[in-house]
Order: C-alpha cells, then structure tokens, then sequence
C-alpha cells in the first residue's frame, strides 16, 4: 500500500465531488456569468464575512494578486522568514508587485506586535514605504501551527496606527478554525484581504480564493485577466468548491487527530531527533545530524511511504482526506519496525 503523505494537495476529488462537478451549471467566467463561479465566490465571501470574493486556479495566485493589488513599486512588505508569500512563490513579490521584504524572524513562523513594529520602515528618503503585512494561518513552514483572534486583533491594531494593510495567507485557515473553534464570520472584520485553498484539506483537485472589498475584488479581477487567469467554464471546478465547503470542513478534525498519532509514533525512532509540536495536519520532524533528509525520504519511499523534505535534517508529513485509518495502521506497523534501522 502507497502512503502518500507529501501534501494535503494530492486528494483526489470523491465520487459525490465528482458527481457535483459533473452536475454544475456552467457560463463563461471572463464574461461574469458562470453561475457555480458566482455562487461559490458569494458564498466564500458571506462566510468570511467579506464583501467579495474571487475564485482562482491557485493560492501562489490568489496571495499574488493581493500583494499586487495592495502595493505599488517600492512598496515594502513586511512577512515572516518562513512565510510561503517569500519561500515559495518564486519571488513573485519582486516580479509581479515590483515590491520588497522586510523579513521578521517570528517564532515558527509567527508574526507579533512587536515584530511588526520593529519592521515598519521609517519615514526617511532612503528607504521603500511600508505598505503591507502579510500573517500565514496556519504556517506551513511553522509545522501547522496557528494564530489566536485576539493575536491577530494585536497585529491588526499596530497595522492600523501605522496605516498598513493586512493580507493573510489562509491556504489552511480551515484547519485553524477547526483547532479553535473560531468562527470565518470573525475573521472578515480583520484583514483587507484573505487567501483560502480548496485544492488542501478541503480535498478539491483545484483552486483557491481571494477575499476583500469590492474594489479590491475588482482590481485584483483585472490583474487575473492581466495574469493569464482568466477562466472560462470554471464552474465545474467551482462545483467541487461548493461540496467541499458544505462537507470537508468539519472532518479535518480526523485529519490533525491522525498527524497527532503520528507524531508520537515517530518519537520512538531513533534515527528521529525531535518532532515539532503537532498542532493541526502538519508532521515535521528533525533527524540525526548524520542523516540528510534527502536520503531518508528516499529510503521511505522504497517502503511505500512519500514524503517531503523540509530542510537539510528536516521531513514533512501532512495527513489529508484521502489518509486513511487503514493507511495510518500501516504507517504505524512499519514505524514500529523502524523504517530506517531496517534498511
Ligand atoms: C499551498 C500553499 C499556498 C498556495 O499554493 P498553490 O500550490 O499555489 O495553490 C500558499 N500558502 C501556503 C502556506 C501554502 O501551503
């Protein structure tokens, strides 16, 4: 059996996704009138308690499009060291928004006040203006880690006595609501702007959304259109958008309940030095000095087991809806083993 543990993005859609798709009412979205593209974007936005939504192929575009949209060239944004929006979005911040970085060193990823602060430039001729923040929720590089309301609402405030606007990078925000119970409805109020991913835990095979003010929408519609992301029969992807918002979120609970298991599992390899702590769906773990990830994951893939490497001596594991228990009592049978002392 393949235990593919690489992302949360590998799912494949379910038959009752499948058959949503297959069943949606379609129009041409660059013309405005595909109904399953217009429902899911009203929907996404009334949840979140925003006025407007955009649906994308992807959240690199989605987290793109805002940066873009909030900035102009020479701007400044301040983000975490860990942050997906500097990592691993090719440098889109200076190719698209022709914006730099001011890059803060949070704990796991995290932005504080005091972070935030610290990294606001000064008024002086020498240096770019400070335009926008931008948080992960939760952070990816951070081990699936996540904000608090009232830690967002500190950030928020510093944001707003120095006129900067706030972006968050929610690829997973559902599995931080899940953890904290805090309702979407709460987080709208917040931030100028808000990514969501459905192509993660919420299982779909594509997409993510943007959401703001209708202006903002707007603008950021034409940045789409300027991108290439223009779409035309959308609404079948939309679709599977809608299910997934009506029937994937609650079980993600399963999803950090199976990371959990996992992470005290791994404490009894030796070949393990520490495991970050498992907050939601993401396992990331350190090994020895003497074993490169590279090499590890290698060897647990000849096992049947795919992961990703996340650092020198670090390895991710992320559990999603297509994990099973089944699976999961596989992946604890061959830790018990001990996957690499066996090789
Ligand atoms: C996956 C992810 C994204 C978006 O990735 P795409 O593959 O472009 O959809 C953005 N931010 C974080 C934190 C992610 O994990």
């Amino acid at each position: 059996m393949r235990i593919d543990l690489r992302s949360d993005t590998v799912t494949r859609p379910t038959p009752a996704m499948l058959e949503a798709m297959f069943n949606a009412e379609v129009g041409d979205d660059v013309l405005g009138d595909d109904p399953t593209v217009l429902a899911l974007e009203e929907k996404a936005a009334r949840l979140f308690g925003m006025e407007a939504a955009l649906f994308c192929p992807s959240g690199t575009m989605t987290n793109q499009l805002a940066i873009r949209t909030h900035t102009r060239p020479g701007d400044d944004v301040i983000c975490d060291q860990l942050s997906h929006v500097y990592l691993y979005e090719g440098g889109g911040i200076a190719v698209n928004a022709l914006a730099s970085v001011s890059l803060a060193q949070g704990e796991r990823g995290k932005l504080t006040p005091e972070l935030v602060r610290e990294h606001i430039q000064p008024d002086d001729l020498h240096k770019p203006i400070t335009r926008l923040v931008c948080l992960e929720n939760t952070v990816n590089k951070g081990g699936g880690c996540y904000y608090t309301i009232p830690e967002i609402a500190a950030i928020r405030t510093v944001c707003d006595e120095h006129g900067l606007l706030l972006h968050l990078d929610g690829a997973r925000l559902f599995n931080a609501l899940i953890e904290t119970g805090d309702s979407p409805a709460a987080y709208g109020p917040l931030f100028d702007s808000i990514s969501i991913c459905l192509s993660k835990g919420l299982g779909c095979p594509v997409g993510s959304l943007l959401l703001g003010k209708t202006d903002f929408i707007k603008q950021a519609r034409r940045f789409r259109k300027l991108m290439g992301g223009g779409w035309r029969q959308a609404g079948y992807l939309a679709a599977a958008g809608i299910y997934a918002l009506d029937h994937h979120v609650n079980r993600l609970k399963l999803d950090h309940a199976r990371a959990r298991r996992i992470g005290q599992l791994l404490l009894d390899l030796p070949e393990i030095e520490a495991v970050f702590p498992v907050d939601t769906n993401i396992v990331i773990f350190r090994l020895s000095p003497n074993i490169l990830a590279a090499d590890y994951v290698a060897l647990l893939a000849e096992k049947g087991i795919l992961a990703v490497t996340f650092g020198k001596h670090l390895v991710r594991f992320v559990t999603h809806l297509d994990f099973t228990d089944e699976q999961l009592e596989q992946l604890a049978l061959k830790i018990k083993e001990g996957v690499i002392t066996q090789s």
